[in-house]
C-alpha cells in the first residue's frame, strides 16, 4: 500500500531554535544551549587551559572544567528545572560537586549566585544579566578573596560585569551587552599576563607566575563567549 508523503508522521515538530536565532531574553532554552556550548568549548580548549595551569599551577584546569562542564550538560538532561534561573543555579550546584581545585567552588558560587539573582517569575533581560553577572561576581570575591589584578578569573569577570552594566544602562539588548560583556573578558584575561598571581596557588611562584596567562580568567572568558555563541550574539 501506496503512503501519501507525511501521512502517518504525528504532529508537525516546531522547528528547534538554532544558534542563527538571537535571543533577547536569557530564558531555558539559551540556559540549555549554553551549557551544552560550554561543554563543546571546553572540550576543545581542554589542552590550552591545561598548557596554562602548567606553567603557573598544577596542569590540572583544563580537566576540572570539562568535568565540570560534562557533568552540568549530563545534569541537564534530567529536564526538571523550569526557568533559566533554576537550571543555571543547578549548575552551579554540580560544578561545586563534580570539580575539585579552586575552580570548582569558585565557578560553584559564581553559576550559583547568577541562577539565584535572575528572576525567578520571568526570562531576564540584558539589565537582569547585568545585575546577576554582578551578584556573582561579588558571590565569587566573597568566597575568593581576590581583588581585581591578582591574577584570577576575577580579572575578566569583573571588566565583563561592569561592561554588560554600562551596555545594558545604554539600552543594548541581550545579544549587544553579551558581546560587549564577552570583550571586556577577553581584554581581561589577555592583561593577566604581565600581572604577579597574588591568589591561589600561582601567588606561590611570586615573580615567576609574570608573563603568563591566568588559566581561570582564560575559562571565564570562554564561560561568557558560549553564552554569547548560544544567544547567536
Ligand atoms: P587549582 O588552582 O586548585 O589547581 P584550578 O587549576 O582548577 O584549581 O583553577 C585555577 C584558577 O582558579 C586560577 O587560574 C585562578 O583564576 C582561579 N583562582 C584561584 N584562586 C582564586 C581565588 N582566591 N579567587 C578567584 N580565583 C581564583
Ligand atoms: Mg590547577
Amino acid at each position: 500500500m501506496e503512503i501519501p508523503p507525511g501521512a502517518g508522521s504525528g504532529p508537525e515538530i516546531a522547528p528547534q531554535r538554532g544558534s542563527d536565532t538571537v535571543h533577547t531574553r536569557l530564558d531555558a532554552a539559551l540556559a540549555h544551549r549554553w551549557i551544552h556550548e560550554l561543554d563543546r568549548r571546553l572540550r576543545a580548549s581542554e589542552v590550552r587551559l591545561t598548557e596554562l595551569d602548567a606553567a603557573i599551577g598544577d596542569a590540572d584546569h583544563g580537566a576540572n572544567m570539562t568535568r565540570g562542564a560534562r557533568a552540568a550538560a549530563a545534569r541537564l538532561a534530567d529536564g526538571v528545572d523550569t526557568s533559566a534561573a533554576q537550571l543555571i543555579t543547578a549548575v552551579g550546584h554540580t560544578f561545586s560537586r563534580s570539580i575539585g581545585g579552586a575552580s570548582g567552588p569558585l565557578y560553584g558560587t559564581w553559576f550559583t549566585a547568577l541562577g539565584r539573582t535572575l528572576p525567578s517569575d520571568h526570562d531576564a533581560d540584558a539589565g537582569e544579566f547585568a545585575e546577576a553577572l554582578l551578584a556573582a561576581l561579588v558571590a565569587v570575591q566573597q568566597l575568593g578573596a581576590a581583588e581585581r589584578g591578582d591574577k584570577t578569573m576575577v580579572d575578566a569577570l569583573g571588566p565583563a560585569a561592569d561592561r554588560a552594566q554600562s551596555a545594558a544602562r545604554a539600552g543594548a539588548d541581550l545579544a549587544g551587552t553579551l558581546r560587549l560583556a564577552v570583550g571586556a573578558a577577553e581584554d581581561g584575561a589577555l592583561a593577566t599576563v604581565p600581572l604577579r598571581a597574588r591568589r591561589g596557588r600561582a601567588s606561590y611562584l611570586g615573580a615567576r607566575s609574570e608573563g603568563h596567562q591566568d588559566p581561570g580568567a582564560t575559562s571565564a572568558a570562554i564561560v561568557l563567549d558560549a553564552l554569547r555563541r548560544a544567544a547567536g550574539a
